[in-house]
């Protein structure tokens, strides 16, 4: 029987494993962490371990595209998304989940499947024969991306993302700081109290903004000068070097939110969501930095609730890597050059844990199909794992290839006009139609004649 190797068992191998094994295919599964190797952002041997926030975002399946594409992954079977239900966490309308829980549920999971071997290795090179899946991440090791590099003819690119600090419950002064999330929306597991809020005034709020801009920041290396930031994850004083009035319209927005010691708004808020099941870390929402440690604590102790906070972790920088995957994929992400080898996860210039590990999933899935003989559609455009999908696969402008999270300006637009405040609807009730006929048409194809 066909061995598919999926290298690394990240968010993207761990689902693509997933659906090879429930296909009824094996799998070689290779994790260099285990092996005495780490990036420099994990911190445990765990399968899908989640680097960063404990967040994967909206779980709004009818206003939201990350939502809808946690709805279509659970349709697909998708270890994902089990795993973080059931490790879920109270985080209001998103699904944030226990950390720990999550990942060590889809290790065994993959652990015990008969049909996945678990290898401890760092792999060096693209292996000349196939079917392989590579999901080695934005941290992929250097010897590997240098074979990608050497393989595709293109330079790995390399930018960057900043982590967010974590905080100790204990040390967070609970006479200044309330419980309350944003406009009191209560979430499957909450009360309407998930978040953590830190108050400011104005003067503090400015004199916040001075201390970043002027905190001691880590040094770039050479090679990594002049490398664009990563949107969706960029640090809290770049955001001030925007101007004063940036975090105040972003993660420090004061709205929908009531301070219950003294029945005032604040002129701005730090929010901190609940990190782990215990409830003892506390991440702060938004608040990636590349400052060095000394300044970034005293700048973050001078948040009014935090005077004595006690970091669990704190925030850092590191190294993105992703392939020109428009210009080097076709539309089932086989490398042109090289079809027995595929990409799939952050690799591939998707961003996000969710969108990573969707893009796993299809790619097991594709992968399955072939080795078994059959005809594997892409899912419509219309989808969010088409939408996602199309714009790896040739809907972004390879010149200027960015990292994105999935969103409704990836989907085509309605076919009849609809007004701007239903569309989000619109868009989704159109996926779902479209993904079940796809999802019936896809089962018929796949069962025997
Ligand atoms: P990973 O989950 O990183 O998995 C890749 C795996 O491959 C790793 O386990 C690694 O050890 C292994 N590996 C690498 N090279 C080799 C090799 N040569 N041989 C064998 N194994 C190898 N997304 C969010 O949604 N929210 C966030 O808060 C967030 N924060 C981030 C913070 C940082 C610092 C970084 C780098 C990324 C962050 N991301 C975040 C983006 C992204 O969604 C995650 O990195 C996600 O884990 C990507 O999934 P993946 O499966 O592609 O890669």
């Amino acid at each position: 029987m066909t061995q598919v190797h999926v290298i690394g068992g990240g968010l993207a191998g761990s689902e693509a494993a997933w659906q090879l094994a429930e296909a009824g295919v094996k799998v070689r599964l290779s994790e260099m962490r285990g092996s005495g190797e780490m990036t420099p952002a994990h911190q445990t041997d765990g399968l899908a371990e989640l680097v960063c926030s404990n967040s994967f975002r909206s779980d709004d399946a009818e206003k939201n595209a990350v939502g809808l594409l946690h709805q279509e992954m659970r349709k697909l079977n998708s270890i994902v998304m089990g795993e973080g239900d059931k490790a879920r966490l109270p985080a209001g309308s998103a699904l944030a989940v226990d950390r720990d829980h999550f990942s060590q549920g889809v290790t065994q999971a993959l652990a015990e499947h008969p049909l996945v071997e678990i290898v401890r290795e760092r792999v060096d090179q693209l292996p000349d024969s196939g079917p392989v899946i590579v999901a080695t991440g934005p941290l992929t090791a250097m010897s590997l991306a240098e074979s990608i590099g050497a393989a595709t003819g293109e330079d790995s690119l390399a930018f960057f993302d900043a982590i967010a600090p974590i905080v100790y419950r204990e040390s967070i002064n609970m006479d200044i700081a309330w419980m309350q999330s944003r406009w009191d929306k209560v979430g499957p597991e909450g009360d309407g109290k998930d978040y953590i809020n830190c108050p400011m005034n104005r003067d503090q709020y400015e004199a916040f903004i001075q201390g970043l801009l002027d905190g001691e920041k880590t040094e770039f290396k050479q090679w990594e000068k002049d490398t664009p930031y990563f949107e969706g994850c960029m640090p809290i004083e770049v955001m001030a070097s925007r101007g004063p009035e940036t975090l105040r319209f972003g993660p420090m927005k004061p709205v929908g939110l009531t301070n219950a010691h003294t029945g005032e708004s604040a002129y701005a808020v730090v929010q901190l969501r609940q990190d782990n099941a215990l409830g003892t870390l506390w991440n702060m929402v938004g608040f990636q930095t590349k400052l060095k440690y000394g300044a970034q604590s005293e700048l973050l102790r001078s948040i009014p609730g935090l005077e004595k906070a006690e970091f669990a972790r704190m925030g850092g920088l590191h190294r993105n890597t992703f392939i020109n995957a428009p210009k080097l994929l076709d539309n089932q992400l086989r490398l042109k050059k090289a079809p027995h080898i595929r990409f799939a996860g952050q690799i591939t210039g998707c961003e996000g844990y969710v969108e990573s590990a969707a893009v796993g999933l299809m790619v097991g899935r594709m992968v399955a199909a072939e080795v078994k003989g059959e005809i594997f559609t892409e899912p419509p455009q219309t989808t969010a794992f088409g939408a996602l999908l199309s714009h790896i696969t040739g809907g972004a402008d390879a010149s200027d290839y960015q990292p994105m999270n999935v969103n409704f300006g990836l989907f085509p637009p309605m076919e009849v006009r609809v007004k701007k405040k239903f569309r989000k609807e619109a868009y989704t009730h159109r996926a779902r139609e479209d993904f079940s006929a796809w999802q019936n048409h896809t089962l018929a194809e796949s069962e025997p004649a």
